[in-house]
């Protein structure tokens, strides 16, 4: 019977998500919706001390504005909860003993100093890599040294202990990576990592397998980061005797920063100029303790749609031309066999380019509402009407929604100051003498439609022998002070004869002709 697909994004909440996580949960969801599968969110928070508070509330955070639907989540719930790891400790054990009763796994009571003094010995000895692994366990304390009855003695006095994977010393270890293909590593490679700490809480490699058996997942979709760990998970699900129910996996490519000389951090922050943050984060300085904010695209006015769309290409195309997709599209273009396998490198022209597209497809009405919200919040009154008039007409120069309000403050003020280069060039007696002119008609004017002004100025000028051209730009430059803008016979029909005829009479004043 074909298993239904179950995918999972298993974040550790030791911090804000960084674009590249947001952008493994998208892929897994969108995997998960095009065959019809669930996706679930589980917490990794074994690691105690890496434990920030507020990261996980800020994960679901994300996801939530992303639009990243989850099926079975700490928050939801669902058929496999608790969906943390801190939570599920005592479902781990049971599988470490399995491994140790196998012959899989040891126990190892090397103290700090013990581990020390064996990395300190290896390394004299020039060992380029010093690990606890097939060779070197042979001298330490563990139950594969040790006489039984001594490890049955140290268990019974509570020595403290961790348990170590036996990783077999000669063994190519083989799996099929979705993205990658075969993937070979010599067993001799992989150290005996430890599975479960003395305090008794397993390792992320242990609770990640043991979760992934128990919740049914069918497909691993993670960053390359976690590509060197896969051969050992592959060893623990052999161990564990469940190899036939294995999930495929898929390790995502790079990300890179925008000059491809690395990988996009976390610690990259605002220092790059843009976001890596889904999210505003405050946080904490990791030396000084000061606090402190990384911006997120959400309070940078990008909408989460063109951030999903570009998040999207990171790593993926469709194969054609198409660049813009909504999320019900993206689901239904989507296959792993389009993920490549070279690092994707930002672009913050592209997620700009984004935002632009997906701002100005919304509904006018929509983006008056975003341009009353912003001028209200700068002590502006506008009405609706007029909102939806200006929104339209300015669109087409914002990248965010708040630049709305910045392109709309020409409504608002008359020119404090005239661009100067197109006063020198442009601006004469005889231009200054047919703007007075139109001036003077234009409150007379019944129709006062963007074409009707078109026309009256035509008129205007016809009477006087000048061409439209000779006028345009200087009349622009009287009416908003700024060389370029929006449509000039839009702008003059929005702020209405009077207003136009005042703002032209102010210039003919002020501007020498
Ligand atoms: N907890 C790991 C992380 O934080 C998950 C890796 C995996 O998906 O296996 O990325």
């Amino acid at each position: 019977m074909e298993r239904e697909v179950r995918v999972r994004f298993a974040p550790s909440p030791t911090g804000p998500l960084h674009i590249g996580g947001v952008r493994t949960a998208l892929y897994n969801y969108l995997l998960a919706r095009k065959l019809g599968g669930k996706m679930l969110l589980r917490i990794e928070d074994t690691d105690q001390n890496r434990f920030v508070p507020g990261a996980e509330d800020y994960i679901r955070q994300s996801l939530e504005w992303c639009g990243i639907q989850l099926d079975e989540s700490p928050w939801v719930g669902g058929p496999h909860a608790p969906y943390r790891q801190s939570e599920r400790k005592p479902m781990y054990r049971q599988y470490a003993q399995q491994l140790i009763d196998n012959g899989y796994a040891y126990y190892a009571f090397d103290t700090p100093e013990e581990l020390d003094a064996m990395r300190a010995r290896l390394t004299a000895a020039k060992v380029p890599n010093p690990q606890y692994n097939s060779i070197t366990r042979a001298q330490m304390r563990n139950s594969l040294t040790l006489p039984a009855e001594e490890v049955a003695q140290l268990l019974e006095a509570g020595e403290p202990y961790v348990i170590r994977l036996k990783v077999p010393r000669k063994e190519e270890v083989r799996f099929n990576d979705l993205i990658r293909g075969w993937v070979v590593v010599h067993s001799s490679s992989i150290d005996d990592k430890v599975l479960m700490k003395s305090d008794g809480m397993p390792t992320y490699h242990l609770a990640n397998i043991v979760d992934d058996h128990l919740m049914e997942i069918t497909h691993v979709i993670r960053g390359e980061e976690w590509l060197p760990s896969a051969p050992l998970h592959v060893l623990l699900y052999r161990y564990l005797g469940w190899e036939s129910t294995m999930p495929q996996f898929a390790h995502l490519p790079l990300l890179l920063k925008p000059d491809g000389t690395g990988k996009l951090s976390k610690r990259d922050g605002d220092r790059l100029g843009f976001p890596v943050f889904p999210l505003e984060w405050h946080g904490k300085d990791a030396e000084t303790g000061e606090p402190t904010v990384s911006s997120g695209y959400r309070e940078s006015g990008y909408l989460p749609e063109a951030f999903i769309n570009f998040l999207a290409f990171l790593g993926w195309n469709p194969g054609s031309t198409q660049e813009l997709f909504t999320m019900d599209e993206l689901v239904e273009a989507f296959t792993i066999e389009r993920v490549s396998k070279s690092p994707a490198r930002f672009d913050q022209n592209k997620v700009r380019w984004y935002n632009e597209q997906y701002l100005r497809a919304k509904p006018d009405a929509e983006l008056a509402q975003y341009l009353v919200e912003s001028l209200q919040a700068q002590g502006q009154e506008l009405d609706a009407a007029k909102a939806e008039q200006i929104a339209a007409l300015v669109k087409e120069r914002a990248t965010f929604p708040t630049d709305l309000a910045r392109e709309a403050q020409l409504f608002f003020q008359r020119p404090s100051s005239y661009d100067e280069q197109v006063i020198s060039k442009k601006w004469n007696a005889q231009v200054a003498g047919a703007l007075a002119e139109f001036a003077r008609e234009l409150p007379t004017a019944a129709d006062t439609s963007p074409e009707a002004i078109k026309a009256l100025l035509t008129q205007v000028l016809e009477r006087q022998g000048i061409k439209i051209g000779q006028v345009l730009q200087a009349l622009r430059v009287a009416v908003t002070g700024a060389a370029a803008g929006p449509d000039l016979m839009h702008i003059m029909s929005i702020l209405g004869p009077q207003e136009t005829a005042a703002r032209l009479e102010q210039a003919i004043s002020q501007l020498p002709a």
